[in-house]
């Protein structure tokens, strides 16, 4: 099946969801574990020295070790309450342990004296569950670690090793595998060695990351040592199940490729290596220097093209410098610019703009309840997080390029990485960084996109053409609603010889420009190539099936010649709407709510003339058995029609089209849609009037 591919990914400042890749049928997520604070790598944070022995035939987890903590701090450690705690000694003695109301158990608080660490050693060993198949969203609360054949995995957020809330921590964790598994998990790759005893491998992490988060499965594993420009030797890897060993080449080749690009464009990687591991779950985890992704989604083509890249940005935008929780998520939006967008721009300005459109599209959609200001984005919990904290924040970016330029955009950037790499930073850090470059104040900027909600509705309210001595001119007043955003908004004048553009400096509600034209004036488009955010005008966005299934107001209007054609018009509207089958009044003559005409070819044909609605040709409808597609009436109610050859092709309708509202056609050859689309975007025409 054909996807229409949409990554959405978000950070997360607790252990929680994060960043999700969808296809057409079905949803993948994966998350990024941050905590809420990241201090320097140097900075005071508790040292695990942990030996961890797990082994999948038994599920038999054991880990001994020791927890330094730092001076003149005093930390408590939660412990999942499965294990057996064989020791948690200080200096010898044991720490007190309770149970907590969420069934966790608590050891200590331990104190360190202000004049040096303390150690705990601890040791304690218990079987994991049994990994089963979850769905996604099972697996973003995963409360336990799990173990099966296919793989291990032990998030840090599970409670399998002595957790001190909310504290990042440096680590060297030793892990003995038996049965053909290999571990894997952040920081640098110290030693692998295969014995009779197993696999062992050790891994350090020096940068304070906020958990310990552990993988392991039958891998087999590949590794290209990479040298970056800055000088640093990087150790790209995948850790693949066995039947995806093909896919390994070509995912170390994109990996080190996005490295070298980054590392360049940005500036020197901050990790050791950079690990794509493939997870047993239809799920995935994004961490410092690791991507673990579902196998079933390592796959489809395009997770090495946009996910993969998305990915490894992150190791700059998120992991690399993290954000500040208090001020706000700018991290997925310059990591949607700087990959997702970039890979539109590279392939030619359509795809690039058409990925404008649909972040304005998508915005047009937030109800204003529902907008909020990208000072306080922290991470996707529903679609409008995506259109404003994904797609808005990469948008002010791009605003952002587009004002200060591309040389100091990029510099901007350096410079913010040079500051802030392995600590935390929010918008006004990200400020500071572009004014110095660009030696502008961005103050009104950052405070018209970043602090305040919302998007100018822009529209022409006169145009007028005159011609004296022989000069054709045109005025033109364009008007914003609501709060007042300043802007240079582009203008395309169309005249009789083709077209020129312009632009006006809006500072209030309304500006007038006067254009000179080298031929007479016939209409205007306000910003034609959708370089400014801005709430589109509904007659801006083409029609998408979804307004009409989705709507509880849709009628339904059945076309058909005879009883089992009827039947199976109703079936298909049943599998289609959301909420039922009401029937338009058949002897209706104007349409007044939202639409469905569905049935024969023939009968919708003459149904559309006699409710006046334009009959729309569909691309690829020649070669198809039915269609459907959606468009609105003259006074902007929204319809759809779905027609087909005979009933059976009807019926077969009924799986495929709730799939397909985000289409504003479709045809199809049985159950299989074979083209789709949206309709082309009509920027709205301004006639000029003399
Ligand atoms: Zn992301």
């Amino acid at each position: 099946m054909r996807s229409r591919i949409a990554v959405h990914c978000a950070l997360s400042f607790t252990a929680s969801a994060v960043c999700s890749l969808g296809s057409a049928g079905s949803l993948i997520v994966v998350a990024a574990l941050l905590a809420s604070t990241c201090g320097p790598a140097a900075a005071a944070v508790p040292h695990y020295q942990l030996d961890v022995v797990l082994d999948p035939e038994t599920r038999l987890l054991q880990v001994d070790g020791w927890i330094a903590i730092p001076p003149g701090r005093t930390l408590a450690f939660r412990l999942d309450p499965h294990f057996r705690v064989q020791r948690f000694d200080l200096e010898g003695k044991r720490v007190a342990a309770e149970r907590t109301p969420d069934g966790t158990t608590v050891h200590g608080p331990v104190r360190a004296p202000p004049e040096h660490a303390v150690t705990v050693h601890v040791r304690y060993a218990g079987e994991l569950a049994a990994l089963q198949a979850l769905d996604h969203r099972q697996v973003l609360g995963l409360a336990e670690p799990v173990c099966g054949p296919e793989g291990a995995l032990l998030p840090a957020a599970t409670g399998w090793y002595p957790q001190a809330r909310g504290e990042r921590l440096t680590y060297r964790i030793k892990v003995l595998t038996r049965g053909g598994f290999r571990a894997v998990m952040p920081g640098r790759l110290v030693q692998q060695a295969d014995s009779s005893a197993g696999n062992e491998t050790i891994f350090e992490s020096v940068h304070a990351l906020p958990g310990i988060d552990l993988a392991a499965g039958p891998y087999s594993v590949r590794e290209q040592k990479l040298a970056l420009a800055s000088g640093r030797e990087v150790r790209v890897r995948t850790y693949f199940h066995p039947e995806l060993a093909e896919l390994a080449p070509g995912y170390i080749e994109s990996a080190a490729r996005y490295l070298t690009h980054y590392d360049r464009e940005i500036g020197p990687y901050a990790f050791a290596s950079y690990s794509i591991v493939s997870s047993p779950l239809p799920t995935g985890f994004g961490m410092p220097g690791l991507a673990y992704l579902g196998r079933q989604v390592l796959r489809l083509p395009f997770i090495r093209a946009t996910s993969l890249r998305h990915e490894v940005l992150h190791d700059w935008w998120g992991n690399g410098v993290v954000p500040d929780s208090a001020h706000g998520n700018w991290a997925e939006g310059l990591t949607t610019l700087l990959a997702d967008y970039a890979y539109r721009e590279e392939h030619g300005e359509a795809q690039a703009k058409a990925m404008r459109l649909r972040w304005l599209r998508d915005y047009a959609a937030v109800a204003p309840e529902r907008d909020r200001p990208l000072a306080q984005f922290v991470s996707r919990r529903h679609g409008a997080d995506q259109a404003v904290g994904y797609n808005k924040t990469a948008f002010v970016f791009l605003m952002l390029r587009d004002r200060i330029g591309d040389g100091a955009f990029r510099a901007g950037l350096q410079a913010f990485w040079r500051e802030h790499r392995l600590r935390t930073a929010g918008w006004q850090d990200l400020q500071r960084a572009f004014e110095a470059q660009a030696r502008i104040d961005l103050s009104g900027f950052f405070e018209q996109w970043v602090e305040r909600p919302g998007a100018p509705l822009l529209e022409v309210t006169d145009a007028r053409r005159s011609l004296a001595s022989g000069q054709h001119r045109v005025s033109i007043v364009v008007r914003q609603q609501g709060a007042i955003f300043r802007l240079r908004v582009p203008l395309r004048i169309h005249h009789e010889h083709g077209s020129i553009d312009a632009a006006v400096e809006m500072r209030g509600p309304q500006v007038r420009a006067d254009i000179a034209l080298p031929a007479r004036a016939l209409f205007v488009e306000i910003d034609p190539d959708m370089r400014v955010f801005r709430r589109l005008h509904p007659e801006g966005i083409a029609p998408t099936l979804r307004q009409v299934l989705l709507d509880p107001h849709t009628r339904v209007a059945v076309a058909a010649p005879d009883k089992t054609a009827r039947e199976a018009a109703l079936s298909v509207a049943k599998a289609a709407l959301e909420s039922g089958v009401k029937l338009l009044d058949p002897g209706a003559t104007a349409v007044d709510t939202p639409l469905l005409i569905v049935g024969m070819h023939a009968e919708v044909k003459r149904l559309l003339e006699r409710l006046e609605l334009p009959e729309r040709s569909v691309p690829g409808a020649e070669a198809g058995s039915a269609l459907a597609y959606a468009w609105r009436t003259p006074d902007g109610q929204p319809y759809a029609v779905v027609a087909a050859a005979d009933a059976r092709q009807l019926t077969a309708l009924a799986r495929p089209l709730p799939h397909l509202g985000g289409q504003s056609y479709a045809v199809f050859d049985g159950a299989r849609s074979s083209a789709r689309g949206l309709w082309p975007a009509q920027s709205r025409r301004y006639p000029v009037t003399d």
